[in-house]
């Protein structure tokens, strides 16, 4: 048995040999809302819910209009774009009012199988999707979620490299079917932000990066499931986000590429730390450091988490192009040694995961929110919002990353705990400032309505 098979067996005996639920706390050392129950001694199951699957393209597209019919109440499928060959990309919501955004609720995501032979992201996001469903209006946790946050699950961004894969294989269908790595083919705007951070002025920007004019030096042909992505982003006012790999154990957030070797610091660092915590920190031993969980060829990851340039740079990653081009936060999580685990083991990865996948969904619940109106009344879209933390000596500064509010004129800021000025810009209004907005701990300040008077 090498170091993976001896990862698989651990894992298999801490579960399998449990007897009650108080073990289940190895499940859920940071839970923002309530513990998952669990049994163990039903491990291929939970509640009902058969967990040890590999599922086709084809039966993907049946299950989730199934759900779709079987739960029409909170549930919408969209179609985002299609594969090279034609597999349709679905974005299937779950929400109370799934049909629209609703003002002040935000926009959460994940995705799955962007590398089509790292499956244990697309098994364990259709395990969400029928846990949410299920639960919902019978669990506090699903509930909370569901009511409060409208979420989009794309469960598989590859369908076609899917189809190519086997069993065990560490390479085979990762790419799509033009061969193309689909997380190395988003336009690389880190480059256009470290051109524009200036220490030494002052001056810097990290945002919505396609609107400077500047354009990154690598452009290539992106993919259809790339464009799918890149235009899926602009239909919402997406908040939090999170793309399921596998490989490793351990949470990754931006950048992923650095203008030098080492460490790459988005300004939104400690925040992004705090992100990548809440999902390996509730993984049932992503963040404990030990060399059980180290995966053959990697190096320890303190607290389960990592810097993307500090591990290896991933030039045309997904993550930083949410973070260069939008107003979500994307963090990249590699769920196992193994890329493709044997059907009879699937479960167990569900209850790995299963606290993480919900905590970190609920953290799109912390910092501030509101609604920006003109003197009628009326919502004002595209408000620029830039928060200056007081406290901490950012570098670079928190100020350099704005978000912009939505068509209805709400807006979302992730932030941690600490007292915050706030900016609101636009042209041709006056520039409206309040200050001191204090944000607890893993909690959301819905501040007062803001009014902006023209010039
Ligand atoms: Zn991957």
């Amino acid at each position: 048995m090498g170091p993976l098979g001896v990862v698989v067996f651990l894992s298999l005996f801490s579960l399998s040999t449990s007897e009650n639920c108080s073990d289940c706390k190895l499940l859920s050392k940071t839970v923002y809302i309530n513990a998952t129950d669990c049994d163990y001694l039903k491990c291929t199951e939970d509640e009902g819910m058969k967990l040890n699957h590999h599922t086709s393209n084809e039966e993907l597209e049946a299950y989730l209009k199934h759900w779709r019919t079987s739960y029409n109440e909170i549930t919408a499928v969209k179609p985002i774009g299609k594969s090279v060959k034609g597999v349709i990309l679905y974005d299937f919501i779950i929400s109370d009012n799934p049909e629209q955004h609703e003002p002040l609720e935000p926009e959460f995501k994940y995705v799955g199988n962007m590398h089509g032979n790292e499956v244990v992201g697309r098994e364990i996001l259709i395990n969400l999707i029928e846990w949410l469903l299920r639960n919902y209006k019978k669990n506090e946790t699903a509930t909370y979620l569901v009511d409060n946050t409208r979420i989009h699950i794309l469960v598989s961004m590859n369908p076609d490299g899917y189809a190519e894969s086997v069993d065990n294989n560490w390479l085979k269908g990762r790419e799509n079917a033009n061969k193309v790595d689909l997380n190395r083919n988003f336009p690389n705007y880190d480059e256009v932000a470290y051109k524009l951070i200036d220490l030494v002025k002052g001056q810097c920007r990290t945002h919505h990066l396609q609107e400077t004019g500047l354009v990154p030096s690598n452009l290539q042909k992106e993919q259809p499931e790339t464009k799918a992505i890149m235009r899926w982003l602009k239909m919402y006012p997406f908040v939090l986000s999170a793309n399921l790999h596998g490989g490793s154990f351990v949470a990754n957030y931006p950048y992923d590429v650095g203008s030098y070797r080492g460490k790459s610091k988005t300004p939104d660092d400690e925040l992004f730390r705090h992100l990548a915590f809440v999902y390996s920190s509730s993984h049932s031993f992503m963040s404990d450091g030990s060399k059980a969980n180290q995966c053959a060829g990697d190096k320890a990851f303190p607290d389960g988490i990592t810097n993307g340039a500090d591990w290896y740079p991933v030039p045309g990653g997904m993550q930083d192009y949410n973070y260069d081009t939008s107003n979500c936060y994307e963090i990249t999580l590699e769920l196992g040694c193994i890329k493709y685990p044997k059907k009879k083991d699937m479960w167990m990865y569900w209850y790995q995961n299963k606290d993480a996948l919900l905590n970190f969904m609920n953290a799109v619940h912390i910092g501030i929110k509101g609604i920006i109106v003109d003197e009628n009344g009326n919502g004002l879209p595209d408000v620029k919002v830039t928060v200056e933390d007081n406290r901490y000596d950012h570098n670079p500064a928190m100020s350099c990353h704005s978000v912009y509010s939505a068509e209805d004129g709400d807006f979302f800021r992730l932030l941690l705990e600490g007292d915050y000025d706030v900016t609101f810009e636009l042209p041709f209004y006056k520039t409206v400032v309040k200050r001191k907005v204090n944000v607890k701990s893993n909690d959301v300040v819905t501040m007062d309505t803001i009014f902006m008077e023209r010039e």
